[in-house]
C-alpha cells in the first residue's frame, strides 16, 4: 500500500479541486480499506459540507454577555487565575501551525483580485481548526467562519467550546462553537489579531493577522 495522503489533498479532493487521475489514486486508497485516511476523508468531507451550507449563522446578540461571565467564573475556578487573567493564558497559549493555505496554492491573478478569500488549516494539539476568512460588506471588515474537529475523534463534535479575538491584550469579541463544532463572526482590521481557542485547559492562539491581505484594508 502507498503513502497515506496530507490533510492539504484531502481538503482539496472533497472540495473537488484535484486533477482526475490524483483523485481516482485516493479513491482507491480509500477503497483499500485505509481506516487512517478514511477517517480523515470523513472529517474532511464534514467540513465541506458545512461550508456549502449556509452561511448566516450568527452568534445571539447576547453571547458576548455570556462569554463574559463564563470567564469571570472561570478568574473564580482556575487554580491559576492571577489579576490579570485571562492575559495569563494568553501568554502561555500554543501558537497552532498552519498546515493548509489556500493562497499558496492560488495564481498570482487570483491573490490579487480586489475582494478577499481565504481558506487555511491549523494544527493544535489533536484539533484541527478550519478557517475561512472573507472580506465583508463594509470595507475593512472581515467574515471569519470555521469549524473545529479532534483528530482523535472525528466524529465527536468539539461543541461548546469558546473562542475569541483578541488584539494585542484587548478582547474585541468573543463566541463559542455549535453543536457541530463550527462558529463565526465578523471583525475589523487589526495589526495584531489572534483567535484564541479555549480547548479545556488549553489555550490555542491562531494568528489571524498574519492572514489578511493588506491590500483589502488599506483602501477606502
Ligand atoms: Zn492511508
Amino acid at each position: 500500500m502507498r503513502e497515506h495522503f496530507t490533510s492539504p489533498q484531502w481538503v482539496d479532493l472533497v472540495r473537488g479541486q484535484l486533477a482526475e487521475e490524483v483523485a481516482t489514486e485516493m479513491d482507491r486508497h480509500l477503497r483499500a480499506g485505509c481506516s487512517e485516511c478514511v477517517a480523515a476523508f470523513d472529517a474532511w468531507q464534514g467540513l465541506a459540507l458545512f461550508a456549502a451550507e449556509e452561511r448566516t449563522l450568527t452568534p445571539p446578540a447576547d453571547a458576548v454577555r455570556v462569554a463574559k461571565s463564563y470567564f469571570a467564573q472561570q478568574t473564580l475556578a482556575a487554580p491559576l487565575a492571577g489579576p490579570s487573567y485571562p492575559f495569563i493564558s494568553w501568554a502561555s497559549a500554543t501558537t497552532a501551525t498552519l498546515v493548509f493555505d489556500s493562497h499558496q496554492a492560488a495564481p498570482a491573478g487570483i491573490r490579487a483580485a480586489a475582494s478577499f478569500s481565504r481558506h487555511v488549516v491549523f494544527d493544535a494539539e489533536s484539533l484541527v481548526i478550519d478557517l475561512h476568512i472573507e472580506t465583508g460588506s463594509r470595507a475593512g471588515w472581515f467574515l471569519l467562519s470555521g469549524q473545529i474537529v479532534d483528530r482523535h475523534n472525528p466524529a465527536r463534535p468539539v461543541d461548546n467550546i469558546w473562542l475569541s479575538l483578541v488584539d494585542e491584550r484587548l478582547e474585541i469579541s468573543s463566541f463559542q462553537t455549535n453543536h457541530l463544532g463550527e462558529f463565526r463572526c465578523t471583525f475589523a482590521f487589526r495589526k495584531a489579531l489572534k483567535l484564541m481557542v479555549y480547548a479545556g485547559r488549553d489555550v490555542i492562539a491562531l494568528p489571524i493577522e498574519m492572514l489578511l491581505d493588506p491590500g483589502t484594508h488599506s483602501s477606502r
